[in-house]
């Protein structure tokens, strides 16, 4: 027996898992993960919260995480407390579950691509119509094409991405803010770049106050090195917050992730101090590519979108012969590579100017 033999809902027939390959290669910079492992202070605080939560593992841990919704609040700041706050495993799960309060069936999710691939296929899961929306061909969003699809569309939820995935760059805030004007239903700006972005870009957390139904998504996966913990969360009115709580598992968040997520925070500077250091690596792609004769697009993230070339998969193979991993985004004549430590960082460098060098000779 095999899949097709299964009585599998029609929506989601001849699909495929969605995931990027986890190939053991010297060199992985294809899932925008922190390059860095926690700094060892980290690693001990964590360890230490773990410890002290073993002996009551037996009980179910807090439902509503408040400690750590509290925690999380006082490192967004902008005069946000717990009740603004929701945690789960990863901002995944929380988008999951805001497509399950706010779409579902019926209803429909409209984001502007190309942008974080995951934002269709957990609208699909949640039953939601995806609508892919457009945007300029420099990926730019453009103001009145974005009204004009929002009041074509009528989308019950709208994501954005700001820094967008893969593209890299921050969104314009009077783009947020049209969006949000236009927008009937909730507008969710994805936002799990923001420490990484370039000095003076804003968040979307300033806008909070003036648009009840703007929910901002954060992540420990990437300026905190937690990829591996699985710990997202979210920025919102208090009502959105009550209404997750409607579609969330009882329990969703484990004791373990609670207390690790908490000791993580509390160390926060000590981690973010690798985001300065990955910026700079981030910064040194950015310069360095047109100096190889390609394209790249401006990078508020970990990650740098880079194009020039025709022939995507050509590069990607070329570039994983030589030990370096990137990600195809499926942009056709694109890629997308992680700012990593600065010896992987040079090791990609190397690997692309010995390609072309290669291609132009
Ligand atoms: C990596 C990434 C996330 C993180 O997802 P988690 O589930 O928190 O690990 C969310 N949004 C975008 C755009 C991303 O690139």
């Amino acid at each position: 027996m095999n899949l097709d033999d299964l009585p599998l809902r029609d929506d989601l027939r001849g699909m495929q898992p969605y995931g990027a390959p986890q190939l053991d290669v010297p060199v992985r910079l294809n899932t925008n993960e922190n390059s860095y492992p926690l700094p060892e202070p980290v690693v001990s605080a964590v360890e230490k919260a773990l410890g002290e939560v073993l002996r009551d593992l037996n009980r179910y841990p807090d439902r509503d995480a408040v400690a750590l919704r509290a925690d999380l609040a006082a490192y967004l700041g902008h005069g946000l407390s717990a009740e603004n706050l929701w945690a789960a495993n990863g901002s995944n799960e929380v988008q999951q579950q805001l497509l399950q309060a706010f779409g579902g069936p019926g209803r429909s999710a409209l984001g502007f691509t190309p942008s974080y691939s995951m934002h269709p296929l957990l609208a699909l899961s949640a039953g939601t119509r995806w609508i892919d929306g457009a945007r300029a061909a420099d990926f730019s969003i453009d103001v009145p094409a974005a009204i004009a699809q929002l009041d074509q569309h009528r989308p019950d939820v709208v994501f954005l991405c700001s820094p967008n995935n893969p593209t890299g760059t921050a969104l314009d805030p009077a783009v947020t803010r049209a969006v949000l004007d236009a927008a009937p239903g909730m507008v969710v700006v994805d936002e799990a770049y923001a420490e990484f972005a370039r000095p003076g870009t804003l968040s979307a957390l300033e806008l909070l106050d003036a648009y009840p139904r703007l929910v901002v998504t954060r992540t420990m996966s990437k300026a905190f090195a937690f990829a591996g913990a699985r710990v997202g969360y979210l920025a919102a009115h208090p009502a959105v917050v009550d209404a997750l709580q409607l579609v969330r598992l009882p329990y969703h968040l484990s004791a373990l992730t609670q207390a690790a997520a908490r000791a993580a925070l509390r160390h926060a500077d000590a981690t973010l101090a690798t985001v300065e250091a990955i910026k700079q690596q981030r910064d040194r792609i950015v310069r360095r590519l047109p100096e190889l004769g390609l394209t790249v697009a401006d990078s508020d993230a970990n990650f740098v979108l880079f194009g020039g070339f025709d022939d995507q998969r050509a590069l990607w193979r070329a570039l994983l012969e030589r030990g370096v991993l990137v990600r195809d985004v499926g942009l056709t004549g694109w890629l997308r590579v992680t700012a990593g430590t600065p010896e992987e960082t040079s090791a990609f460098l190397d690997a692309a100017a010995a390609v072309l060098r290669e291609e132009t000779s």
